[in-house]
C-alpha cells in the first residue's frame, strides 16, 4: 500500500530548497561534445558518444540502486531554447506545425528527454550514450526505463503511481 508522505525503512530524507509552485531545481549538469546547437544531434543514439550526467549533492543519493536498469530516462532542461514560438517550420519550408506536434527543443516549458543506455554509474554521475543536448544542459530528473521498470509490489486498488 503507497501512503501519501511516508518515510520508509532505509530511505534518506535531505533538506530541500523550499519549492515554489511548479518550482524546478536543477539537480545536475550533463557534459556531453557538442557546444553548438548545429553540431547536436535532432535525437539521441544509442550508438552515440558517451555523455556524463553529473548529479550535484545531495541529489547523488539518489543515484543508489539505478545500476540495476540497462536504460534510463533522462529529463533536462533545454535552456538556450527560446520559449514562445507555438507553430513552427521544422524543415523551413514554409509548413508550419504546432509544437505540441513536434519534438522541438522550442516550447513553453523546453523540457527534453532522452531514454539513454547506462554505460557507468560513478558516486555522483552516470556515464550513458543516447542523449541530445548541449554540453551544460541542466539536468532535471532520472528515472529507470519505465518498459524495464517492475513496481516492487503487485498494484493495490487504490495505489497510485
Ligand atoms: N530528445 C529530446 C526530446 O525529444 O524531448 C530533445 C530533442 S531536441 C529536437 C534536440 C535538439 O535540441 C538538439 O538538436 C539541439 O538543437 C537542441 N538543444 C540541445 N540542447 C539544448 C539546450 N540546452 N538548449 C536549447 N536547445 C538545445
Amino acid at each position: 500500500m503507497v501512503r501519501l508522505n511516508e518515510i520508509r525503512r532505509g530511505e534518506l530524507v535531505v533538506p530541500a530548497p523550499d519549492a515554489t509552485d511548479a518550482g524546478l531545481v536543477f539537480i545536475g549538469r550533463i557534459q556531453t561534445p557538442w557546444t553548438d546547437r548545429l553540431a547536436c544531434p535532432r535525437q539521441g543514439r544509442s550508438d552515440g558518444p558517451i555523455c556524463r550526467i553529473e548529479v550535484f549533492a545531495p541529489w547523488d543519493e539518489a543515484l543508489s540502486g539505478i545500476g540495476a536498469y540497462a536504460r534510463i530516462e533522462v529529463i533536462y532542461w533545454l535552456n538556450a531554447s527560446r520559449r514562445d514560438i507555438v507553430r513552427q517550420c521544422p524543415a523551413d519550408d514554409g509548413h508550419a506545425r504546432g509544437a505540441f506536434s513536434l519534438r522541438s527543443p522550442v516550447r513553453p516549458n523546453p523540457i527534453g528527454t532522452s531514454i539513454a543506455v547506462l554505460v557507468e554509474v560513478q558516486p555522483s554521475a552516470l556515464l550513458v550514450r543516447g542523449l541530445d543536448c548541449l554540453d551544460g544542459t541542466p539536468l532535471l530528473d532520472l528515472k529507470p526505463d519505465r518498459s524495464l521498470f517492475t513496481p516492487v509490489a503487485p498494484p493495490q486498488p487504490g495505489d497510485f503511481e
